[in-house]
């Protein structure tokens, strides 16, 4: 398997504070990798380096060969690349469907005009049920986004988001503030989708992490910690004592 995303030597200086310290990452294509450490580890402001939404002080990033250092969040999304808010409003007045017609819409480039005409609309039904399908609303397909349930609404975002046709999915914390129920359902979605897409996740949840993910990167102060499968990490001293134990 190729390499999808790769940081080399990323650095973050914020007036003088190091807050992610020559950071070297691999994600493999087709792999679930989540990043996780103790609050204020750089966590954000790496996953913000390497979606584009900072600019490394020093540092470079590469997604399939590719330098992408320089490039915006939407560059990166031509490319394939997209990180789970990124073009996921969703809509509470509009209907599920509705809400997944309009991102494939967007998509596509077309201009963003929900009103202008149900048939141009309605070309993308049979895509969009495909999509709901997907991430398991079928039953809620016209119900108003604004009704469903957290979980449901963050299902609903991520079938706005698989609208882009990802090969890439960025995914910040996408377990924040779910029921049990949701936490199982958003699960079995993230482990559908990797099937043939890479996802990147940076999650606070160690026991989803320790289920889905193929490889963890431990950051910690900036640093890495630690790296590998979850058995591996989860005995590593020094993450034991900055993270799991504290
Ligand atoms: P995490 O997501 O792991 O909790 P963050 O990346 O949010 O960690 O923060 C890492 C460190 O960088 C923290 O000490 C935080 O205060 C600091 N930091 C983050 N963003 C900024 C900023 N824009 N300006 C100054 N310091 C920042």
């Amino acid at each position: 398997m190729q390499v999808a995303l790769e940081a080399r030597g990323l650095t973050k200086e914020f007036r003088g504070f190091v807050a992610v310290n020559d950071v070297s990452l691999k994600v493999t294509e087709g792999s679930i990798h989540a990043l996780i450490g103790p609050n204020g580890a750089g966590k954000t402001t790496f996953f913000n380096l390497l979606t584009k939404f900072l600019q490394p002080t020093s540092g470079t990033i590469t997604y399939f060969g590719r330098d992408i250092t320089r490039m915006s969040p939407a560059g990166i999304a031509r490319l394939g690349m997209v990180r789970s808010f990124q073009i996921s409003a969703v809509f509470a007045d509009l209907s599920v469907l509705e809400n997944v017609r309009i991102a494939l819409q967007r998509a596509r480039g077309e201009s963003y005009d929900f009103w202008r005409s149900e048939k141009v609309l309605a070309r993308y039904d049979g895509e969009a049920r495909g999509h709901v399908d997907d991430v398991g609303l079928s039953d809620f397909v016209h119900h108003r986004a604004g009704e469903l349930s957290y979980g449901r609404k963050r299902a609903l975002e991520i079938a706005t988001t698989l609208a882009l046709d990802p090969r890439m999915l960025l995914l910040d914390e996408p377990m924040a503030g779910m029921a049990q129920e949701d936490v199982t359902r958003i699960s079995a979605l993230i482990r559908r989708i990797a099937r043939n897409r890479t996802i990147l996740m940076v999650e606070h949840n160690l026991s989803v992490v320790a289920d889905l993910s193929d490889r963890i990167t431990v950051l910690a102060r900036g640093e890495i910690l630690a790296e590998g499968d979850y058995a591996t990490v989860s005995k590593a001293p020094a993450v034991i004592d900055a993270y799991i134990g504290a």
